[in-house]
């Protein structure tokens, strides 16, 4: 598409290669114009593509600048030549990759990501002894971080700190910095040793190069005739000295940002760079660089655009205003209600309101200034039956799902977490009361010795006082039962987590605990949220996993601690599943997104704008940079006077708040609703009501803007709660689906019966038949519960018997531990992203590659998720991870799932995906037997075929396929093959049959014929 430029953007275009600084408002397309700039510089200016260089914050924000700048190049111009894009990082990692050997650097030395230094300082930290620094306080830690990160913004070592003290000899503030500098310099020796290198180092290491060797700066520069930046207002003072370093003294740079969303200065982004660009980076003639601005906003309507600008105005009173580029009909709602229930109940049905009316859920959002407001709204939306997605992890804790998973995590990690204990004992999973709970403890503090001196050990935890429950004579014997449930399951956990990296660990929890089969079992839009919610938390369980066996989940509760009270520590803007969903999100993480209706809650005094906690005081806190060491002049000097130095700090929080509602503001295209209340907290509330904030009442009196109530104070509730009254409960099972479906696992008749009182016999059993195949699972709930067999075996054991029927026993007849398969991990990460794929979804973060795309092939063909998106397979196929069940003359069931289904006319093709190369390993046809089978027999809800093809795709092989026909002969001996094994099974044959299996198999350590096998 032909984009005319506007006389704003042909201004800049008109200057052709040479430096601009460009403020771009909010919403005025700054990545078009960048894009725009860059084809202009190629036509106009005969640049080759190759020879300019972008850069920008983010790989996201990477990829679309790339691909923008790809779809403005000339259509003549070959398709293969490219403007380079990286990150700021990105290319301070490609200069150390070149020359880090100069400085001592291992060119090879991997990146670890900041949840994995994070991980790495703990380790150091806690592994010595400290004289001012408490290890008993999780925030020590943030701190030494803190610190670190400073040291990295200034390109400082932890050296030049204690250097640095020797003139404060005496102060207790140098003291405890010096020790902070002290683990740093530890941190380092420790990435040394590991031969990685973090974020900071990146940028610290270039800079030191390039300062060390001048010559080298030419050499880089000389690539390239243009260099432009996006987002220049979040570079740090280190990244601003290396790209100077490189492309000072009249090099042609422009810069595109907008100082007045400059929400990171605490984080290291210096608003100096951007207010200095013009000095920083003059033109060729050594005149400062030019200065432009864009306006002209394509996001939102005039309302909405009056609003933002007044905001913009408290934060920056010179600011350009914006303008509206089109004519869009804009609301701007505000609402003041009682209570932050009454408030989120509002939300809810004007977001109700709008999709009756035919908006998407996807075109709404709400965003929050913190993370403890979001229970409520996730909460109240959901009762509504609004399909959420919690795209940021503080919030995401307040998801049950998400909750009860941490509580596990609390519990492996720290048994004595009775708080987390509870949650999950008063959960659905276990439904114990507090009556039970308080049994519990009585019987504890009669347990325990009255004399401390006494030598004997006595419990005197929960989780001890649940391994006693036998003799705890007033439990409810459903009580009782439910504890022994959970005690054998936990113990089960505790022992298959043993060297289990985090995300692995999650994974066993969610499959242990039936979380899974919980979330299958919901409505559908309550299903989607628990789905995308869960995801996204494996995501992140992912990224902090980087090394196998490391102890990091103890690291990764505090980090989610940290991020629970501190919403701004995810820098990221945030990636959604495009889902047809609300987003729920912080302001810092809804940076550069955009929806049709926005709402912004708990506007409130002291809320949003936020009341800063501690100030940033390098006079009062050891882990603020002393301003001497900073590189740039923004905090220069500080007033001795404590009150002063607080009224300066306070002026810079409170216009970093307003740019904060500045960017809440601009993100609506048509409908912003603003609103507060006076009661908070649950379920107990403040003390005093809350009070209007100044933002509420900046948009509330605005003309542009109407209110729909203003609700009286009225006395302080006593408690606030979420009500399961929220939606009508429904008549047959008051007691929700999830205990609904519990009743009916372990007591079927009891529907049976409802169906007949109702009068709806008929209906209800063709439901159950139409749904047998899903509900099959629920199954695995009776087995749980009651020890009752089901006859009934999935295909990954039908597999595994026909390979060695001892290995299935020990994996499905009498369990042994299993250590966990990294190509089992591997594989059904790849079979996730399939999935993704097919569903026409991204993952949220980015692709781990080696995850994905290994080059395992003989011939170095590349494997893995690779192999799949080359191959015919990643086209759209009809059906995918369709799961079903079959049953066998012998009485068997047999259950699996398919991984996808390609159809054309009546020919199917069952595919199967393998992660790794080919095996002909004949107990693998058992697989494609029991699919076969399947598709003859299960009524998949499209029509049935008249020719069935069965295809293992070996991705780890580079794609190679192996596929038979399945007609009616085949079919036979596939029907006569797994009757023979199920009988066998039936029968308790469960030999060892050793093979060349026997090197990966599970059980190899308790298996003699095994090893004789193996040698
Ligand atoms: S080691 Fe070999 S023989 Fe033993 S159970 Fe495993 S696969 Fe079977």
């Amino acid at each position: 598409m032909t984009i005319i430029p506007t006389a704003e953007q042909q201004r800049i275009l008109d200057l052709g290669p040479t430096s601009i600084r460009v403020r771009a408002g909010a919403g005025t397309g700054k990545t078009t114009t960048v894009a725009l700039v860059i084809a202009n510089l190629v036509e106009t200016h005969g640049i080759e593509p190759e020879r300019i260089l972008g850069m920008t914050f983010t790989n996201k924000a990477a990829a679309e600048l790339a691909q923008k700048v790809a779809d403005r190049l000339p259509t003549s111009l070959d398709q293969s030549r490219q403007v380079e894009v990286h990150t700021y990082h990105g290319f301070a990692a490609q200069v150390l990759s070149e020359y880090g050997v100069l400085a001592g650097v291992d060119t090879r030395s991997g990146v670890i990501t900041p949840t994995f230094a994070r991980q790495l300082i703990r380790d150091v930290f806690l592994h010595e002894s400290h004289l001012r620094l408490d290890i008993t306080n999780r925030q020590t830690l943030d701190q030494i971080r803190k610190l670190g990160d400073q040291l990295g913004d200034h390109l400082l070592r932890p050296e030049d700190i204690v250097r640095g003290s020797a003139i404060h000899e005496g102060d207790d503030v140098w003291a405890a910095r010096v020790e902070m500098a002290e683990t740093l310099s530890r941190y380092n020796a420790a990435k040394a040793e590991l031969r990685v290198v973090d974020y900071a180092d990146l940028v610290t290491l270039s800079s030191r190069i390039l300062a060390a060797h001048p010559g080298l700066a030419a050499v880089v520069r000389d690539r390239y005739q243009v260099l432009v930046l996006d987002e220049y207002q979040d570079t740090n003072p280190a990244q601003r000295v290396l790209i100077a370093t490189i492309f000072g003294s009249g090099f042609p740079v422009i810069a595109v940002g907008d100082e007045d969303q400059t929400i990171y200065e605490w984080r290291g982004a210096s608003a100096e760079n951007f207010e200095r660009f013009i000095d920083h980076f003059p033109t060729a003639d050594g005149s400062p660089a030019h200065d432009e601005g864009l306006t002209l906003n394509r996001r939102s309507g005039d309302a909405i655009l009056q609003i933002a600008n007044e905001i913009r105005a408290r934060a920056n009173p010179g600011a350009d205003r914006l303008e509206p580029a089109h004519d869009i009909e804009t609301e701007i709602i505000t609402f003041w209600a009682r209570d932050a229930l009454a408030e989120a109940e509002w939300i809810a049905r004007q977001f109700e309101g709008l999709h009756d009316g035919g908006v998407a859920w996807s075109e709404m959002a709400v965003l929050f200034r913190k993370n403890k407001d979001f229970a409520i709204v996730v909460d109240v939306l959901g009762k509504h039956d609004i399909p959420l997605e919690v795209a940021n992890v503080g919030g995401l804790l307040s998801v049950p799902e998400i909750s009860f998973l941490r509580a596990w995590l609390a519990i492996l990690q720290t048994p004595e977490d009775s708080a987390a204990l509870a949650q999950i004992l008063f959960g659905s999973a276990y439904r114990l009361g507090f009556a039970d709970l308080a049994r519990l403890t009585n019987w504890l503090t009669r347990a325990s010795p009255e004399d401390a001196d006494r030598e004997e050990l006595h419990p005197v935890t929960l989780i001890e006082a649940i391994e006693h429950s036998d003799q705890i004579d007033d439990l409810r014997p459903e009580a009782r039962s439910r504890l022994r449930r959970f005690h054998r399951e936990y113990r089960e956990l505790l022992l298959e987590t043993q060297g289990l990296n985090l995300a692995e660990t999650c994974r066993l929890i969610l499959d242990r605990t039936r979380a899974w089969q919980d979330v299958e079992s919901l409505p559908p839009n309550p299903r989607l949220t628990a789905r995308l919610n869960l995801y996204r938390f494996l995501d992140l369980a992912d990224d902090w996993s980087p090394l196998r066996g490391r102890p990091s989940v103890a690291a990764f509760l505090d980090y989610l601690d940290a991020m629970e009270e501190e919403p701004a520590e995810e820098l990221d803007s945030a990636r959604l599943s495009g889902e047809d969903a609300v987003t729920l999100v912080t302001v810092h993480r809804a940076k550069g997104l955009e929806w049709g209706n926005v709402a912004i809650p708990a506007v409130v005094a002291g809320n949003f704008p936020s009341a800063s906690g501690a100030f940033p005081d390098p006079i009062r806190f050891p882990y603020q940079l002393p301003v001497e060491f900073r590189l740039d002049s923004v905090v220069s000097e500080l007033p001795d006077d404590d009150t002063m130095r607080g009224a300066f700090f306070r002026t810079r929080h409170s216009l970093q708040e307003w740019r904060v509602a500045y960017v809440a503001a601009t993100r609506p295209r048509q409908r912003l609703f603003v609103s507060g209340a006076y009661w908070y907290g649950l379920p107990e509330p403040r003390l005093t009501p809350a009070q209007p904030s100044e933002l509420f009442e900046l948009v509330e009196s605005h003309p542009a803007s109407t209110s729909a109530g203003h609700a009286p104070a009225g006395p302080r509730p006593d408690v606030l709660r979420t009500h399961e009254g929220g939606r009508d409960p429904d008549p047959l099972f008051a007691g929700g689906w999830q205990s609904a479906l519990r009743m009916a696992s372990e007591d079927p008749d009891r529907l049976d019966a409802i169906a007949a009182d109702v009068g709806v016999v008929d209906e209800y059993q063709s439901l159950v038949s139409s749904w047998e195949e899903r509900l099959f699972r629920l199954g695995e709930l009776d087995v749980a519960d009651t020890g009752e067999s089901v006859k009934s075996v999935s295909v990954t054991g039908l597999v595994t018997y026909a390979q060695c029927p001892k290995r299935y026993f020990w994996s499905d007849v009498d369990p042994l531990p299993r250590r966990r398969n990294p190509a089992a991990v591997r594989g059904s990460e790849i079979h996730r992203r399939i999935e993704l794929h097919q569903r026409g979804q991204v993952p949220f973060e980015d692709m781990v590659p080696d995850l994905y795309d290994t080059i395992d092939g003989e011939g170095g063909a590349p494997g893995g998720f690779q192999a799949y998106e080359t191959s015919r397979f990643a086209t759209q196929a009809t059906l995918i991870e369709t799961p079903f069940i079959i049953g066998l003359h012998n009485g068997y069931l047999i259950r699996g799932r398919i991984d996808a289904i390609y159809t054309s006319g009546s020919l199917w093709e069952i595919v199967d995906f393998k992660s790794g190369s080919r095996r002909d390993d004949p107990a693998r046809m058992v697989q494609l037997q029991a699919y076969a089978l399947a598709a003859n027999e299960v009524e998949f809800g499209i029509p049935k075929p008249e020719q069935v093809d069965v295809t293992f795709a070996y991705l780890g092989g580079g794609g190679e396929e192996v596929s038979e026909r399945a007609d009616d002969d085949w079919l036979a001996a596939a029907r006569e093959r797994l009757e023979e094994l199920t009988d066998d099974i039936a029968a308790g044959r469960f030999e060892p049959t050793p093979g060349e299996w026997c090197h990966h198999c599970d059980f190899l350590q308790f298996c003699a014929v095994g090893q004789t096998e193996v040698g």
